[in-house]
């Protein structure tokens, strides 16, 4: 994430909604993928410095602190991210709007990600996400299990994955280092873009020597990596155990993980932790980060944390993210916005 200031001059978050030190309104611009300070009207209206006019979205007021901003002229009255929802969950729940929240803040940090990268997001085959509990948690639903999933440019997120105390509870159940609702939006993004980014044969062969070939049998695959685990010697050539389980869920993981690395390391360029690209040269991001996330598990352990990177990268995983790289930046330009 890149830095933000208000127009007073402090520091101001993604997330912010108003500016702590001149009190100003505060939202973000898709558009320009920037927090804007703004002075609030009577009727409702947002002004810019330079005139541009604005309105809140509508779930601003009505459920959560959605600051992303709409044109006065939009017909719509929900936000770029906000109207992407097709199922939202049921809000007479306790808890649920607790957890929709939860999952609404990664969504926008997300598609921060994605329209940075200039991906594509609407038209014809614009991305859709549902939020969908199952009776595990709720007995009034019908629906016994709620698979987080990618199907048809649909995003499938079951809500538990916003409840810390049964996200902790699967990640042990699945012996995994690592599980966030960001990293499930970012791996089934990965999944959405697949067909998109490899739509040329040349990328698509070059792709599957990375990768191996998608078309393999999905469910027999995912049937025996859940019987049998992945194999002894993931770690020498996959990001995570279950990028072993299918070319497919490699491509995910590994889109993820480009993800996590790319937003991470320019947090830190922008607080300065880590130096920028040199001009005119290709970015050194991954040797770039690998410095940076040893210093940032050894700060954590130094506050008593679990590792906030519990990932290594060995040569194959450092090629495949730098085919991710060029899929995504063929320019070699930062995704920053
Ligand atoms: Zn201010
Ligand atoms: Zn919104
Ligand atoms: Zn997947």
């Amino acid at each position: 994430m890149k830095l933000f200031h208000c127009t007073c001059g402090n520091r101001v978050f993604f997330d912010n909604t108003a500016c702590v030190v001149c009190e100003r309104q505060l939202g973000f611009e898709p558009d320009r993928l920037e927090i804007i300070a703004l002075d609030a009207h009577i009727d409702g209206r947002l002004t810019a410095p330079g005139g541009a006019v604005y309105r809140r979205c509508n779930n601003f007021h009505r459920y959560y602190n959605c600051n992303w901003l709409l044109h006065r002229e939009d017909s719509e009255d929900l936000c770029f991210s906000c109207r992407m929802n097709e199922v939202i969950p049921a809000l007479d729940r306790p808890d649920n709007l607790k957890l929709w929240t939860r999952m609404e803040e990664a969504k926008r940090r997300l598609l921060y990600s994605l329209l940075a990268l200039k991906l594509p997001l609407t038209g014809e085959n614009a991305l859709k996400f549902r939020f969908l509990e199952d009776n595990r948690r709720n007995p009034d639903v019908f629906e016994s299990f709620v698979a987080t999933g990618h199907f048809n440019n649909t995003i499938t997120i079951n809500i538990a994955e916003a409840d810390d105390a049964a996200r902790h509870a699967a990640r042990e159940q699945m012996h995994e280092l690592y599980r966030t609702v960001l990293g499930h939006l970012r791996h089934e993004s990965g999944h959405f873009y697949f067909r998109t980014l490899t739509a040329q044969p040349v990328l698509l062969d070059e792709c599957r020597t990375h990768f191996g070939d998608e078309r393999d049998d999905y469910h027999g695959a995912l049937q025996t990596y859940y019987d049998n685990g992945p194999p002894a010697d993931w770690p020498e050539n996959f990001v995570s155990a279950y990028a072993s389980a299918h070319p497919a869920e490699d491509f995910a993981e590994t889109f993820a993980h480009f993800l996590h690395i790319t937003d991470a390391l320019e947090s830190a360029r922008a607080g300065r932790l880590a130096p920028e690209a040199e001009a005119g040269q290709r970015d050194d991001w991954i040797e770039s980060w690998i410095g940076l996330a040893i210093t940032l598990n050894e700060i954590s352990r130094s506050l008593g944390s679990d590792d906030p990177y519990p990932f290594l990268l060995p040569e194959p995983v450092k090629q495949k993210l730098g085919f991710i790289d060029r899929l995504l930046r063929p320019q070699g330009e930062l995704p920053a916005g």
